[in-house]
């Protein structure tokens, strides 16, 4: 029982994740729809001038077009887009193949025309926002309807046969089976009696009496429309159709005109339903940055026209759980705080119609005639931002906790992923977003404070210092540290290594420059170099400029060249490395032992070290096999006349087994992590280097 509410609850998540999703997706349209909407309201004289001399006096049929064919469709569109990516999340059950997703958009487009035109409602004038509704609920039962029915009547063509040819013949059973289900469904519902509101005029007349006060019709209208509005319904349209129809035609406050239009419309909401102005104002408070400050920014136009579809359907605010109290208690509110001012006596209201598109303050010296109306909106305005603002703030936290879950999720699947020996960094799919911001990001950062060098000391038998390497840092302004290795495989797959690399070459030689002038020539600089940057022409010019700018000799400088990615069998590989040699500059092999090639590239590379890896110095004290083959690699080192480095040594214990296995060079924790230049060279110069050392030889640091 309990497991079945809780894959209720999940698919549930996933389908207002999948809604969420579609109306963002939809935004294209929106965009449009909103941009026709402003032009054909214009309040200005002005503006409507110059569309008419740009397009002619048919300027606002095309305007007219515009918005039929973006908002006109927009019930459709969601049928559409909420299956096709209903169908991606749902992805394919265990035996299954996956369904197509043209297959599933076809049959959403399908059943939503069925129930349009099978039932009463005019056919394509339905297609819109009106039923936005009817769109959400075909987009989502169409993938969950046809998962089973592909199951069961899905044909199985020869799989030889086109893979297009193959999915159009699988999928046009349950296509069939589910079109006759929906005309079956409809043409039931059409003997249901239809839903109505003619139960309100039968309610007693002490009810009629009480809903007869302004207060309660105001309070009715607002939450009424507003719930509308919540489901993507046009609330007002549908409340002045039915007004009449609902409260009867006595009493002034059930005149749809009088009574609670001009009070909701100019007071209640500033920026549309929902008073979204002071959303939009609560946006820009709570979010520096972000999608939501960047949504704040667009809507802002829109929103002083009373146009704020942009937010409805782009924060979203529709359907969304968390916006349904402020959107129906900031209107409420300020309808109630206007209707307090008129019964009060302080905001006269003239009997003038003020088009729907006049901005506020405009809007409200037009209604009153005076200027406790413009005073009244920007109380209305200051409230509805207190009341959004909490809410704003939950959205928000919940974004930055959702972002960094993805900016986890892609840094894990980059560091398993991406490395090593693989090709491919996920720089597509829902992570590649992720991915591909990181890259910008750090594209950006090139050149910057943000990316730093840090310098781990290696160590010879003794515990004298006899170099460092240097390790790539770089804090991401949002996120702060990210892996090297994450920030390499981005660079590696973003096509910046060669920049990136050249960098650190340059940084790293510096600093040995700014070092040498202190006394410490006689360490060398161990510098990672990507094998994508082995293939570049330039690597051994750049690296003799940078030997000769900071006065370096070649001896003082070592490559350290790890298999991230396959080390490229081309020509110029070759020559760079002999090239590089030549100069007098060493190479080690990284992460020895675990490529798939480490052996080849000895026979390839004069290779100077090796540096044995670090997952197998990790357990040399607790698995044999390990120490066998550190001992195999410290054999074919010594016969070679090669030094081998282990690394990741963090034990007294683990250096003294290494060092009896044939290791001449420590590296790790257990004498210094990565340090910042300044604390390495002071390590370096003494203080650190000598006082670890002594404390690890007594054992008192483990
Ligand atoms: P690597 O070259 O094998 O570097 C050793 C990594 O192990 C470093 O991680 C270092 O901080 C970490 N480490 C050092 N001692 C210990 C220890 O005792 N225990 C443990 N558990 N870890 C230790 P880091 O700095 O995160 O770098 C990761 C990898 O990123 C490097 O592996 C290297 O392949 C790559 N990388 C870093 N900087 C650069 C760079 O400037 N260029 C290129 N191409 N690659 C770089
Ligand atoms: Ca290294
Ligand atoms: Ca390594």
């Amino acid at each position: 029982m309990r497991n079945l509410a809780r894959r209720c609850r999940r698919r549930l998540a996933l389908w207002a994740l999948t809604v969420r999703d579609s109306f963002v997706l939809l935004l294209p349209l929106t965009f449009l729809g909103v941009t026709a909407t402003l032009l054909a309201n214009a309040p200005f004289a002005a503006v409507q001038r110059v569309l008419a001399a740009l397009l002619g006096d048919g300027w606002r049929d095309i305007m007219d077009a515009v918005v039929n064919a973006t908002y006109g469709v927009f019930g459709l569109a969601l049928a559409v887009v909420v299956g096709i990516r209903l169908a991606r999340r749902l992805g394919a059950g265990p035996s299954d193949e996956t369904l197509p997703e043209v297959s599933v958009g076809m049959a959403a487009l399908v059943n939503f025309m069925l129930c349009l035109t099978i039932g009463n409602a005019p056919a394509l004038t339905g297609m819109g926002r009106d039923s936005m509704l009817l769109g959400l609920l075909v987009g989502l039962a169409t993938p969950e309807l046809l998962r089973p029915l592909t199951r069961i009547f899905g044909v199985k063509p020869d799989h030889d046969c086109d893979p297009t040819f193959y999915a159009a013949i699988r999928m046009t059973p349950p296509l069939v089976v589910l079109g006759i289900g929906v005309i079956l469904g409809v043409e039931a519902a059409k003997t249901l009696p239809a839903p109505g509101v003619r139960w309100l005029a039968a309610l007693p007349p002490t009810v009629h009496g009480w809903i007869d006060a302004d207060w309660s019709l105001c309070t009715a209208a607002v939450v009424a429309s507003h719930l509308l509005w919540f489901v993507g319904i046009h609330g007002n349209m549908v409340l002045e159709q039915q007004a009449q129809a609902l409260f009867g035609a006595g009493g002034a406050a059930y005149n749809p005109v009088l009574g609670w239009h001009p009070l909701l419309g100019t007071f209640g909401m500033i920026g549309g339903a929902g008073a979204t102005l002071g959303l939009t104002l609560a946006l820009f408070i709570v979010a520096r940055e972000g999608p939501f400050r960047r949504l704040a920014a667009v809507s802002v136009l829109p929103s002083l026209f009373n146009i704020n579809e942009l937010l409805i359907f782009g924060l979203p605010i529709a359907l969304n759980p968390l916006f349904l109290w402020p959107f129906v208690l900031a209107p409420l509110v300020m309808t109630l705080i206007a209707l307090t001012a008129v019964h009060a006596g302080l905001l006269p209201l003239l009997d003038v119609q003020v088009p729907w598109t006049t901005p506020p303050l405009l809007s409200g010296y037009l209604l009153t005639g005076s200027w406790r109306g413009p005073a009244l909106q920007v109380l209305g305005l200051l409230v509805s931002t207190l009341i959004y603002l909490p809410f704003v703030r939950r959205a928000e936290a919940r974004r930055v906790r959702a972002q960094s879950a993805a900016f986890h999720a892609t840094v894990n699947a980059i560091a398993t992923e991406g490395r090593p020996q693989t090709q491919s960094v996920p720089l597509h799919g829902e992570l590649g977003l992720v991915a591909r911001g990181l890259l910008a990001a750090l594209t950006r950062d090139l050149g910057t404070a943000a990316l730093t060098l840090a310098f781990q000391p290696k160590h010879d038998h003794r515990g004298v210092a006899v170099g460092v390497e240097a390790l790539l840092r770089w804090r991401h302004a949002r996120h702060g540290a990210v892996r090297a290795d994450v920030a390499v495989t981005l660079a590696e797959e973003g096509g910046v290594i060669r920049a990136l690399g050249a960098w650190v070459m340059e940084e790293a030689c510096a600093r040995k420059a700014q070092w040498n002038a202190l006394g410490l020539s006689h360490i060398t600089m161990a510098i990672n170099v990507s094998p994508l940057q082995l293939d570049d022409p330039l690597l051994p010019a750049l690296l003799a400029r940078c030997l000769e700018r900071y006065g370096l000799t070649p001896g003082e400088i070592e490559l350290e060249i790890t298999e991230s990615q396959a080390i490229p069998v081309r020509q110029v590989v070759d020559q760079n490395l002999a090239l590089i040699v030549a100069m007098g500059v060493s190479l080690a092999m990284d992460d020895f032992g675990m490529g798939y090639s480490s052996l080849l590239h000895m026979r390839r590379f004069s290779i100077h070290s090796l540096k044995i890896d670090g997952s197998l110095t990790r357990d040399v004290l607790t698995n044999p096999i390990s120490r066998d083959i550190i001992h195999t690699i410290a054999t074919l080192g010594r016969t070679r006349q090669v030094e081998v480095v282990a690394e990741f040594v963090e034990t007294a214990e683990q250096r003294d087994t290494l060092a009896a296995l044939g290791c001449g060079v420590f590296q790790g924790y257990l004498y210094s992590a990565p340090l910042p230049a300044a604390a390495c060279a002071e390590y370096l110069l003494g203080a650190g280097a000598g006082a670890a050392a002594s404390r690890r030889e007594s054992g008192l640091i483990s």
